[in-house]
């Protein structure tokens, strides 16, 4: 059966019924998933994901496993991330009105989604959307996803930093930094951050003391002072004059959101924040080549198995595939028989 879901997600199928089907016409998948005296039926599946879905606890520690043994290969993985939020319309009629000019819709079929806001993407306009939002934590130097939560479509992204850089912690990662984009900004998100020993690569939004200048570095009459370095423990970043012909010629300069430990426009900032782009890759892998999209079940708790089972499906491909090349550089390393 696990093979079967498998094999759901490599295929790109969004219903277990095409499942059976394509693995029922295929020996090679039946032997490959030890099933030749017997395909499963779709109703087999389907009450195994039924069972999944009461044992939630089941799934999260297959995950939780596989995130380990990839950890312990990938020793960067987990230490960047950046988080952000990605659209999943329901298996339900996405029109707000009824007919033109209508009645609004008052009755979905899917009826845990909600409408929520996305951003334009290449020709498709932004807007309201009907559905759930996949709110997760990816890697920046591996591309893989750390944590994820799903969620109705109106809930706000800022609220899942706390939770998905805690769930991350869980999981062994030791994240240090968090990239993310404008949405993110206010104190709550700076706060969270801080407060779990992770630097917040987060642009500034034009508010009133963005807009008077507050969160310039300070200046003297040779010019625009420089960043000197972050001490983490103190909670402040060293500024310098340019020419240190002032007195004092630095001064510290406590961290808060306007003034983070990576200050702004820095190049290990404008680095770490260019990074944050593996997350909308990742969005568009799993959406696209791993069948996230589009969703086929409806309800809250299947979204959030469908989703489970798909990252853990790619999770665990990428797991054989690092074992593979281990395997295959110990025996690069002794020749079978070679003589010395
Ligand atoms: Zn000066």
């Amino acid at each position: 059966m696990v093979g079967m879901a498998l094999a759901k997600s490599l295929y790109a199928i969004s219903t277990w019924t095409r499942t059976v089907r394509l693995v029922a016409e295929h020996h090679a998948l039946q032997a490959a998933l030890g099933c030749e005296d017997g395909v499963p039926s779709e109703w087999a599946c389907y009450r195994f994901s039924k069972k999944l879905r009461e044992n939630g606890a089941m799934i999260d520690a297959c995950i939780a496993a596989v995130i380990v043994e990839l950890h312990r290969r990938l020793p960067d993985y987990g230490r960047d991330v950046a988080i952000d939020a990605s659209d999943m319309p329901a298996y339900a009629n996405g029109q707000r009105l009824l007919s033109k000019n209508g009645p609004e819709r008052e009755r979905y079929s899917d009826p845990d989604a909600s409408w929520g806001h996305r951003s334009a993407v290449s020709t498709r306009r932004g807007g309201g959307f009907y559905g759930y939002r996949l709110h997760a934590a990816v890697c920046t130097a591996t591309g893989l996803p750390v944590a994820w939560e799903v969620a109705t479509g109106r809930a706000h992204e800022s609220l899942f930093i706390a939770p998905l850089i805690d769930a991350a912690k869980a999981r062994g990662f030791d994240v240090a930094t968090l990239a993310a984009d404008k949405a993110y900004d206010n104190n709550r998100v700076y706060a969270e951050c801080v407060e779990r020993d992770c630097q917040p690569i987060i642009p500034l939004r034009r508010t009133t003391a963005v807009r008077r200048g507050d969160h310039l570095p300070p200046s003297c009459e040779h010019g625009q002072w420089r960043f000197a370095g972050s001490d983490y423990r103190r909670g402040a970043a060293k500024w310098r004059c340019p020419t240190g012909e002032c007195a004092p010629a630095s001064t510290w300069v406590r961290a808060d959101r306007l003034h983070p430990l990576i200050p702004h426009r820095t190049l290990r900032w404008r680095a770490l924040y260019r990074r944050r782009a593996a997350i909308e890759r990742e969005f568009g892998r799993l959406k696209h080549e791993w069948a996230l999209l589009p969703l086929r079940v409806r309800g809250i708790d299947r979204v959030t198995l469908h989703t489970d089972l798909t990252i853990l499906a790619k999770l665990a491909t990428t797991l054989e595939r690092a074992r593979a090349a281990t395997a295959a550089r110990i025996a690069a390393r002794q020749p079978v028989g070679g003589a010395a």
